[in-house]
């Protein structure tokens, strides 16, 4: 994950929880990289005379306060994409076959509801996401979505009316798969390499048509989160290496991008992007 931090007003509390971290630069916290949180080039060298006054800290809910509760990641490893095959089905995964300690963020739909903070949620926080969207949805509302793809978000395939795939035909699974492809390439300028099946309901004929439609990985996924809370599909109940965390565009977005981040936290990972590991 290229990160370029941009400018940001960081609370004094914050600065000054910074400034004791740069004080011990031996340590391995220094290293330590906030997806959210990066001092300005001026907040690094305060005079001597700053009044130390903080300023309050973000009212619960607002934008400012979810940056402020993004936890801080270990550095992300360099990528290692995962090997694909180059002949024969694609693959069908439910995590990836990585042992780098990353996992990923993927959001649904995107008709049914479009949080207003969260493009810059996103752009701030520098969360690495996957959009796997219906064709019609990502038509009607290309601005919200090209705002997330500015800050690094990544457009993918959904199908065009969400309807279950399994057990189609070929024609119709093709029209369905290859028809949103078109559509979001046209509107976002880059052919989606995933698919994602509706419900994750697919048969060979799902990875034949995928294939053919220029997929190189249908993906399901390891976890889903809903309404701030992570569930889990293992009894272990922590993310994995290589899981892909599953949310929807709904109207508890932010909550679930949040919780996300803090599962994969707790788990000693960090957020990385899909399409830097299948390439
Ligand atoms: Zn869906």
């Amino acid at each position: 994950m290229s990160v370029t931090p941009t400018r940001r007003i960081i609370s004094a509390t914050t600065l000054l929880a910074l400034l004791a971290l740069s004080a011990c630069a031996a340590g391995p916290a220094f290293h330590a990289r906030q997806i959210a949180a990066q001092p300005s080039p001026s907040a690094a060298s305060p005079t001597p005379s700053a009044s130390p006054s903080p300023t309050a800290p973000p009212a619960r809910g607002t934008l400012d306060w979810y940056v402020s509760q993004v936890p801080v990641f270990p550095a992300a490893p360099l990528p290692e994409p995962v090997p694909l095959p180059t002949t024969g089905p694609i693959p069908f995964w439910h995590r990836l076959p990585t042992t780098q300690k990353v996992a990923f963020i993927t959001i649904d739909d995107g008709g049914l509801a479009r949080p207003p903070a969260v493009p810059d949620f996103i752009a701030r926080a520098h969360i690495p996401v996957t959009m796997f969207l219906n064709s019609p949805a990502a038509e009607e509302h290309d601005v919200y979505f090209r705002q997330i793809q500015v800050a690094g978000g990544v457009v993918e395939n959904h199908t065009i009316r969400h309807n279950s795939l399994a057990g189609r035909s070929y024609d119709y699974q093709k029209q369905e798969i290859c028809g949103a492809a078109d559509k979001l390439q046209a509107l976002f300028g880059q052919r989606a390499t995933l698919f994602r099946p509706p419900f994750g309901e697919r048969d060979s004929t799902t990875l034949k048509a995928a294939r053919d439609c220029g997929a190189k990985a249908v993906l399901h996924w390891s976890e889903t989160v809903h309404e701030g809370k992570v569930r889990y599909q293992t009894p272990e109940k922590v993310v994995q290496p290589g899981d892909v965390l599953l949310m929807h565009f709904r109207p508890a977005l932010m909550d679930d991008l949040l919780a996300a981040l803090k599962a994969i936290h707790r788990a000693g990972l960090t957020p990385a992007l899909l399409e830097d590991y299948i390439r």
